[in-house]
């Protein structure tokens, strides 16, 4: 093991990891593009301040965001990356000081997101995984990917993500079967789909209250608006699963895997809702 305590060193991980926009320079707010159909109340284009970004870089609606109909900003997680990028890549500097490198700014904010998202969902596989070669190998990737995310800009623009990402998927994968596998002791999940829109298994509205999501495979899963009511998700993948307006009140998601704050922001719980410790109960819940 890298670290003698693990606990502390998954702590510090997970601290990393969690959005923290008063050392941020608002790039989610610029760099990202909004649309209709994803919770906000009109289009913008990539590389346009949102017009509610104060000059301070704060969010001039920010105890409004739902109720002004933009819920896509409360389901929006950088995992980090932005202030990351505004204290480490660029050192306290920001856009507006620097308009010659804004571009270049947003380019890296979306990279080192992409490396953020990934140091989470493997920080995920070490709590959950018991089998020390593969958390070796976890905390191996772990270390890989932080020295990625403290290259200079330039380099992280020359990165090749997809073939980064592709070896932290396989390590993720491997995991997802273990903790499944554990999950239900070798039985399956009475999950059953057929139908899938764009390759992703769909459960849009669907009615999950009766089935065994114990261990279920629910990698990309179109959940939206779903009835998750008191459903037991423990050992469940719910790596980019569409949770968005899902009612997952009285569900226990203590120990599903690969979850994300913006898909818990997205859905709706309540005070019954288990979540895992890394993850913040919303306050709109
Ligand atoms: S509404 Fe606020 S949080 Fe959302 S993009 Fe605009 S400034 Fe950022």
């Amino acid at each position: 093991m890298i670290y003698e305590n693990e606990v502390n060193y998954r702590k510090e991980l997970y601290k990393s990891l969690k959005i923290d926009c008063e050392k941020c320079f608002g790039f989610c707010c610029v760099a990202l593009y909004f649309s209709k159909t994803e919770g906000f109340p009109n289009d913008k284009d990539a590389g346009k301040p949102c017009i509610n970004l104060k000059s301070d870089f704060k969010c001039s609606v920010h105890k409004n965001l739902r109720e002004k109909g933009l819920k896509g900003c409360t389901a929006y997680d950088c995992f980090g990356a932005g202030q990351k990028v505004a204290q480490v890549t660029y050192g306290g500097k920001d856009w507006r000081e620097n308009p010659q490198r804004a571009n270049q700014m947003f380019d890296t904010f979306l990279i080192m997101r992409q490396l953020h998202e990934m140091l989470w969902y493997l920080t995920n596989a070490l709590n959950a995984q018991d089998n020390s070669i593969i958390k070796e190998e976890i905390s191996h990737m772990i270390e890989e990917t932080i020295k990625l995310t403290n290259l200079e800009d330039i380099n992280i623009m020359k990165l090749d993500l997809v073939s980064h990402r592709n070896k932290v998927n396989a390590i993720l994968s491997k995991t997802s079967e273990v903790v499944r596998y554990n999950t239900n002791m070798g039985r399956k999940s009475t999950l059953k789909w057929k139908k899938t829109i764009a390759g992703r298994p769909n459960f849009i509205g669907a009615d999950l209250k009766k089935t065994n999501l114990r261990g279920a495979d629910l990698r990309g899963a179109l959940l939206i608006a779903a009835d998750l009511r008191g459903v037991d998700l423990s050992g469940a993948d719910l790596i980019g699963a569409d949770l968005r307006d899902a009612d997952i009140r009285g569900a226990n998601l203590t120990n599903s895997i690969f979850i994300t704050q913006g898909q818990i922001n997205g859905a709706k719980g309540d005070s019954n809702t288990k979540l895992p410790v890394a993850l913040t109960r919303p306050t709109y819940w």
